[in-house]
């Protein structure tokens, strides 16, 4: 993206430009001021074009700021107040129509300065030099002379009033635009605090279930290594290749579940750096590492059923997806606990629907109160206890999958409980 420098630059060339296009079709008004086509003043006005067309285009190499305000004050002023006394001269003089054009120059030449208040002054000092100029050389008497020179003055001082004017709406711009930059960065912060703060609420919701999940396999390692051991030291009798296998095969999955356990808490908190960018994201494996990461939580609380077809292909970032999924499994097992519900059933399915897909997390917990629906997606709404609810997942779960071109949304089941509809993008 063009930065404002550039923006700037690309305005005042753009300002040239079109000065150069304007003066061009005014021949016509030429021609007709003198009732035939005036062919002196078109090379006249092809030269003021040109020469205000290439300063425009020069603008773009010349690097000092003040150089680049000197050429735009003489491609804006200097060169339309020559190029016009000549032209008036070429066609009569002070008698042509043309001559009251220089009462509206302070006017015009303004909008090609920055408002400063000696740019305003040179905007009328400069066509009352020009226009006092071919006044002398007919020879104009002095009081008409003087009345025309102070009308000048006074369309001037109309254009140095509008230019202080400019000026202040240019530095209250100026301000607006540096205020929204600072309020822009101070939500970025808050946004990426919001979102590290997010990920270690999950990791720590997570965290007991961890511990219970690993103290399982530890536990049959460790015993399986024991039994090992001893059979080493002194083989038993009884012991046949069939029950060495079956040790060994038990502590190898033992070791592979602790070690997907860390592999997948590692994924969840590491560095917001990692995200791959939105791409065609097949659920499938999304939904399983979710699940799987879920389940240190969810195993000992309630029935799991997940049903997502191959064919679920969608617009994401998986990692993000899955940080959504995630959260939507730990609302529901929360929503379960907290409610003591007995048989307590979190499902995930997807579908394919049309160009879309739809991933839905439901469950059999209480459902969500009606007074809750609209602010469930608020930030820092939660009706968990302090400590336990943070009030981000849902917000940021809706962000992410508003990223993705997706829609977020929860509604109750009929049946009882809690639905969330996550609606994707088909890839
Ligand atoms: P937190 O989980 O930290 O409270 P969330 O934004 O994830 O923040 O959830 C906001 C609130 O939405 C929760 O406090 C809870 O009241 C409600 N909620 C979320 N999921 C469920 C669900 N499955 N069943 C009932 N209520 C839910």
């Amino acid at each position: 993206m063009p930065g404002a420098e550039e923006l700037a630059l690309r305005d005042e060339q753009r300002l040239l430009y079109m000065l150069a296009l304007t003066c061009l079709p005014l021949w016509l008004v030429d021609s007709l001021s003198v009732g035939r086509p005036a062919w002196d003043t078109l090379a006249l006005r092809l030269g003021w074009a040109g020469l205000t067309g290439a300063m425009g285009w020069a603008l773009r190499w010349v690097e000092r700021p003040s150089r680049r305000r000197g050429m735009r004050m003489v491609a804006g002023m200097v060169v339309p107040n020559v190029f016009l006394g000549l032209v008036v001269y070429r066609l009569g003089g002070t008698g042509n129509p043309l001559f009251h054009w220089f009462f509206m120059m302070p006017l015009m030449t303004l909008s090609v300065s920055r408002g400063e208040l000696w740019q305003g002054a040179l905007s009328t000092l400069l066509p009352m030099g020009v226009a006092g100029t071919l006044m002398g050389l007919e020879g104009m008497a002095l009081v008409p002379m003087v009345s025309r020179l102070l009308l000048l003055l006074g369309a001037g001082a109309v254009g140095m009033q509008m230019s202080v004017f400019y000026r202040r709406m240019r530095r209250a711009q100026a301000r607006a635009e540096g205020d929204q930059r600072a309020v822009q960065e101070a939500l970025e912060e808050s946004n990426a605090r919001a979102l590290q703060a997010e990920r270690l609420a999950q990791v720590g919701r997570l965290a007991a279930g961890v511990a219970h999940e690993v103290k399982n396999p530890l536990a049959y390692v460790q015993a399986n290594l024991r039994f090992l051991l001893e059979e080493w030291r002194q083989p038993a009798s009884g012991t046949n290749d069939t029950e060495y296998t079956e040790a060994l095969q038990e502590t190898m999955q033992g070791v592979e579940r602790i070690h997907q356990i860390v592999k997948d808490l590692t994924a969840l908190s590491r560095a917001e750096g990692a995200v791959e960018g939105v791409g065609r994201c097949e659920l499938v494996p999304v939904v399983d590492a979710s699940v799987r990461l879920a389940s240190v939580r969810l195993k000992s609380l309630v029935k799991l059923a997940v049903e997502v077809p191959p064919e679920a292909v969608a617009r994401a970032e998986p990692r993000r997806l899955g940080q959504v999924l995630l959260n939507l499994l730990l609302n529901a097992a929360d929503a379960i606990e907290d409610a003591r519900v007995q048989d307590g059933r979190v499902a995930v399915r997807a579908e394919v629907v049309g160009e879309r897909v739809r991933v839905m997390v439901e469950d059999n917990g209480p459902g969500i109160a009606a007074e809750h629906l609209p602010r469930l997606f608020t930030t820092f709404f939660t009706t968990k206890e302090p400590g336990k609810g943070t009030g981000l997942g849902l917000a940021l779960s809706r962000q992410y999958v508003e990223s993705f071109g997706g829609t977020l949304r929860a509604e109750n089941r009929p049946e009882g409980g809690a639905r969330f509809i996550v609606e994707l993008p088909g890839a």
